[in-house]
């Protein structure tokens, strides 16, 4: 199955009322996971790079892995997607190599850590709303600021400093025409994301349920929204690591989420967790091995199992057969014609 359009993939989510997870790659053995999942679960699925990504890997390699997990698994429909892109010409190169989906993520500034004015935002978005869609490739953008850091893009700090304003988010939506919104209701990259368990108190779930009922039509997406399980660091910490405590997304709140419009679903640091994990694993009771083979295929499994439970969690599972891909050409004429629409119609509030 050719590259499926993340706008599309996102619809039909929309209209089964589920979310779709998208998980960070950075080499084969996490392709091989999230397809593996995939495939176990019969779900859609969204890949994604970020710049970090793209740089350790190099960008034909990745590009031509997720090539093979396409041609491999006709029957799961895949988006490849450019993650927190940071300015304009990050989204192009994307685009240019045959992504169907790019973030710009115009909250920060080129350096990917200094808060960016609104205007800003909106003016490299658009700009790169009116590459995109002519080309069928779907945009999603950010507005408030996440927290954290995470390959090396980020603000820092708590996800609670710059919180989505619901009014900003409407005027962004219907400037720049993008297909999909990250928001800021709390959350933050990497693992360390809330020092104790979070409650509505933490996660700004008022905020995104408000954004909804203002945006019905354009998708929500939650960042840093591994959910950190405890097992997951109890391994890693069995076996001679040293993670700090730490408390990620429920995933009771990420269905909550979804219940309110969040169709797209970023998690990374859980298959980090799992993966370190299992090598650790290995490492501590196998040290007389070192055929990398005896501890990537553990990890690879340990990564699988992660992601099949979150596509189950979020729903996708058992989707991957509800709709035939469109072809991104298909998808172009529909931007152009205006049957897909973009500048949203808005609620009242
Ligand atoms: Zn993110």
């Amino acid at each position: 199955m050719p590259l499926v359009s993340m706008r599309q993939l996102l619809d039909e989510a929309a209209k089964g009322g589920y979310g779709v997870g998208a998980f960070n790659v950075n080499d084969m053995e996490q392709i091989q996971a999230i397809m593996a999942a995939a495939k176990e679960t019969k779900s859609p699925v969204i890949v994604q790079a970020s710049r970090g990504a793209r740089a350790f890997a190099e960008d034909l390699y990745l590009f031509k892995l997720i090539q093979a997990a396409a041609e491999l698994n006709p029957d799961i429909p895949i988006a490849m997607h450019q993650d927190h892109g940071n300015s304009f010409e990050t989204c192009k190169s994307a685009i240019e190599l045959g992504y169907t989906s790019v973030m710009m993520d115009g909250s920060l500034k080129t350096d990917g850590k200094t808060p960016s004015t609104f205007e800003e935002n909106v003016e490299v978005t658009r700009r790169v709303v009116e590459y995109a869609h002519p080309r069928g490739v779907t945009v999603e953008g950010e507005i408030g600021v996440l927290g954290g850091v995470e390959d090396g893009h980020g603000a820092g700090g708590s996800g609670l400093d710059h919180i989505t304003d619901p009014d900003q988010a409407v005027e962004f939506a219907e400037r720049t025409g993008v297909d999909a919104l990250a928001i800021a209701i709390g959350t933050s990259h990497g693992a360390y994301k809330f020092t104790k368990k979070p409650d509505g108190s933490v996660l700004k779930m008022d905020v995104l349920i408000a954004i909804h009922k203002r945006l019905p039509n354009t998708h929500l997406v939650m960042h840093g929204s591994s959910s950190v399980p405890k097992d997951l660091q109890d391994v890693i910490n069995q076996y001679g690591g040293k993670l700090k405590e730490t408390w990620g997304v429920p995933v009771e709140e990420i269905q909550l989420g979804i219940r309110n419009g969040v169709r797209k679903i970023n998690v990374d640091t859980d298959n980090r967790l799992a993966i370190t994990g299992a090598i650790r694993k290995v490492f501590a009771e196998s040290p007389e091995k070192f055929d990398p083979r005896d501890y990537l295929k553990p990890a690879r499994e340990a990564m699988q199992k992660v992601v099949a439970l979150r596509m189950t969690q979020f729903g996708q599972a058992g989707h991957a057969g509800d709709y035939s891909p469109i072809p991104i050409t298909e998808i172009a004429k529909g931007y152009a014609d205006g049957s897909l629409v973009t500048r949203p119609l808005v609620a009242a509030k």
